[in-house]
């Protein structure tokens, strides 16, 4: 079971089903902004105060006028999109990061859309990643396997050797019938029960049946509105990955991931980002259309908020030019 889609989106008709359609769908910066307004404002332009506009006021410079206050908004505005002089530019990095099935990486998008630096592609997909998690999505519900797994990242060491640091992710899973469903990840600092259990109470539905191994940490979950099932790994004759197949599988797809798409170049305060991108990714594996991701992700883009770049690169060790660079060429 996917991820519920915002609305009834048609092929072709609401998202370009492949790169010849994406030329025909945005041939100009004009219709990549009339393209963000539908998405943003399906139901007719609302300014930020909340003014719902039944007619559509357009400025002179193109922007929407709301009809009460007199404000003028652009579709780019507070979205991950803001101050943008190149829209259609963004749109094809989304693409690209949808119809990739292992996602895009820094690198790789500085090519294709031949970007002037290394850090602007870096910025972009960082933006991006921040709107492949819809802040109002469902909790999981039913049968749910809950284990934690390491990932590995590497900073900067002694004598600028680069040391690998391994960092926890705990991983729902839903299971129906056996059979992999929804996934959400986190990463927390430790494997105790208030990180443990919080994740669980704020990830999966009351009432569902949490799946974990004897682990202290768990210890107490069916005291917070779940029903809760120990296999204890110790004791039991079978390998780790039979009573557990979803967060095994999970977990191995996970560190394969981040060891092939980004070389294991993930920082730990990136981290979250990462792991959000591979939620959205999994999420919609079953997906035939790539178009419909990249749907998703630019609906969701427009409802998530402005980042900053340089609050992206805080914390990354990455030089003042280089931000300077960035901002540039957004
Ligand atoms: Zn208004």
């Amino acid at each position: 079971m996917a991820d519920s889609p915002p609305a009834q989106a048609r092929a072709g008709v609401d998202y370009p089903r492949n790169l010849a359609e994406f030329g025909e769908f945005f041939p100009d910066e004009k219709s990549c902004v009339a393209y963000l307004e539908r998405l943003r404002w399906p139901d007719g332009f609302v300014c930020p105060k909340g003014h719902v506009a039944t007619a559509a006021w357009r400025s002179g410079r193109g922007l929407n006028v709301c009809p009460t206050c007199r404000r003028q908004v652009s579709a780019t505005a507070g979205t991950i999109f803001e101050g943008t002089r190149k829209l259609r530019r963004w749109l094809l990095a989304a693409w690209e990061v949808t119809s990739q099935k292992y996602g895009a990486s820094a690198l790789g998008l500085q090519r294709v859309l031949g970007l002037g630096s290394y850090e602007t592609a870096w910025a972009w997909l960082h933006k991006l990643r921040r709107a492949m998690v819809r802040p109002d999505r469902d909790r999981l519900a039913g049968e749910v396997e809950v284990d934690e797994t390491y990932v590995g990242v590497e900073e900067p060491g002694i004598l600028g050797r680069r040391v690998v640091k391994r960092l926890i992710v705990v991983i729902a899973v839903e299971m129906n019938e056996g059979r992999i469903g929804r996934i959400r990840l986190r990463h927390v600092s430790n494997v105790n029960g208030t990180s443990l259990q919080g994740f669980v109470v704020d990830v999966v539905k009351p009432g569902s049946l949490i799946h974990t191994d004897g682990w202290q940490g768990y210890t107490g979950i069916a005291t917070k509105g779940f029903r809760h099932r120990v296999t204890v790994i110790r004791t039991s004759p079978e390998p780790a990955h039979i009573p557990f197949p979803g967060v095994h599988r999970v977990a191995s797809l996970l560190k394969r991931w981040c060891l092939g798409t980004h070389q294991g170049a993930i920082s730990e305060e990136h981290l979250p980002y990462y792991l959000d991108e591979f939620t959205f990714r999994f999420n919609r594996r079953t997906s035939k259309a790539r178009g419909l991701l990249f749907y998703r992700l630019v609906t969701q883009a427009v409802r998530t908020a402005h980042v900053d770049t340089d609050a992206l690169f805080l914390g990354t060790g990455r030089g003042r030019l280089s931000r300077r660079n960035a901002n540039h060429n957004r």
